[in-house]
């Protein structure tokens, strides 16, 4: 059995993918998140497996481990994510760590002369699924970490800065976890699509051109909470009908921008006091907001913003917006998308080429070199979800194209 062959290289990648759905918080649905003792079995485990492909292994101060072959200075990462969200599908994230360290073993094994070494990065932080702000760790690889992140609390209270300290991790080591700019030669990821361009156009592989901005807010609307039966409509000041409202001018917003590729979401709303026979006081509600221009997004926050402030005028309440997650639009590197492409067309393939509508840890590597990414088919487009599935064969073709991409990278 040839050791490159896609089907092997793609069974050994789906054995390892099975392994490390295996851990999780509950038995029958798979939840990993940040600094849970789940994301440390997963770690444990994924730096055995860095061992045994010969790489050295070392955790930074925001729990990412570094899987390091070679001693040169200038390093090609290549990485993802081994958290996930609430009852995930098994493929987000993890393909592209094991991709990493099976594309890397056979250069680590046999001490290849290489003008550059070779790091494969496991990020614990993502999907934000656990804290406010996300991808922190490829955030502090990137130099790019902001300590304000760190007094943002999960749903049980506990900050950031309270669960590093849990995982045995100091603050004040996270400055030193940072990359250096002249080390970092590129960053890599694989990743499966999470969308249906690659299924509909019949192809594995698909190089990425560039990854969608993205804004978060999060809107508290303060108005007046009442007797469900004895406060008259017009008397009212309603938190969760102005909320109600709000939304809809979002979806509006967000639709005059197809062409680039906008969307706009409410995603997790609260309203308090939460009683079926009490007006609304008080409504929480979060605004997901991406497209390809960073100008028409800012400009469509913008414009949520004053509608929403004078939806609040027009009701008798009163709104404070919080902005608390702006990542730029990132574009792929043109050399690294070139030559993503050329590796997967020797694998004989067709290389697609579609943007991201998903954030990826690639978006916040590319503000420390340059990036690119290698999405893999996968079905019905469906990510998010148990039912998220690649193939053996589609996830072997990617690892032949990126050993095929470290075979012939030039670090510049
Ligand atoms: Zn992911």
């Amino acid at each position: 059995m040839n050791a490159f062959d896609p089907e092997a290289l793609g069974a050994r990648a789906y054995a390892m993918i099975a392994e490390l759905a295996a851990i999780s918080a509950e038995p029958k649905r798979l939840i990993r998140q940040f600094l849970t003792p789940e994301h440390r079995r997963a770690a444990d485990l994924v730096a055995s497996w860095m061992q045994r492909a010969g790489l050295a292994v070392s955790e930074d101060a925001l729990g990412t481990l570094r899987g390091r072959f070679g001693t040169s200075r200038r390093r090609l990462l290549i990485g993802s994510h081994i958290d996930t969200v609430i009852d995930a599908g098994k493929y987000d994230g993890p393909l592209g760590v094991i991709a990493g360290i099976i594309a890397a073993e056979p250069f680590a094994r046999s001490k290849a002369k290489l003008p550059f070494g070779i790091d494969v990065l496991a990020f614990g932080d993502e999907e934000g699924s656990r804290f406010p702000a996300t991808m922190t760790s490829s955030s502090a690889c990137a130099g790019v970490f902001e300590t304000a992140a760190l007094t943002g609390a999960d749903a049980n209270g506990v900050t950031l800065a309270a669960a590093l300290r849990a995982y045995g991790k100091m603050s004040q080591d996270i400055a030193a976890a940072a990359y250096r700019p002249q080390d970092a030669a590129a960053y890599v990821e694989v990743h499966i699509e999470q969308g249906p361009v690659l299924e509909a156009k019949g192809e594995p592989l698909g190089v990425v051109t560039g990854i969608v901005g993205q804004s978060r807010l999060r809107v508290t609307v303060t108005g007046e909470a009442g007797h469900a039966g004895t406060v008259p409509m017009e008397l009212r000041h309603d938190a969760f009908a102005g909320t109600a409202e709000m939304t809809l001018a979002l979806e509006k917003i967000a639709r005059e921008h197809p062409e680039d590729g906008m969307v706009g979401t409410v995603g997790r709303i609260e309203a308090l006091p939460g009683a079926v026979n009490i007006v609304p006081g008080r409504a929480v509600f979060t605004v997901d907001l991406r497209s390809l221009t960073d100008e028409l997004r800012l400009a469509a926050v913008a414009r949520f913003t004053a509608e929403t402030q004078a939806i609040a005028a027009a009701r008798g309440l009163k709104i404070a917006i919080e902005n608390f997650h702006e990542v730029a639009t990132a574009h792929c590197a043109p050399a690294l998308q070139n030559a993503l492409a050329a590796s997967v067309t020797e694998c004989g393939h067709n290389a697609i080429r579609l943007p991201s509508g998903a954030g990826h840890d690639a978006q916040i590597m590319s503000r420390l070199c340059p990036a690119a990414m290698l999405f893999v088919r996968c079905r019905g487009g469906i990510s998010h979800n148990p039912a998220e599935f690649a193939s053996v064969s589609d996830m072997g073709v990617a690892i032949a194209a990126l050993i095929r991409f470290i075979e012939k990278f030039q670090p510049g």
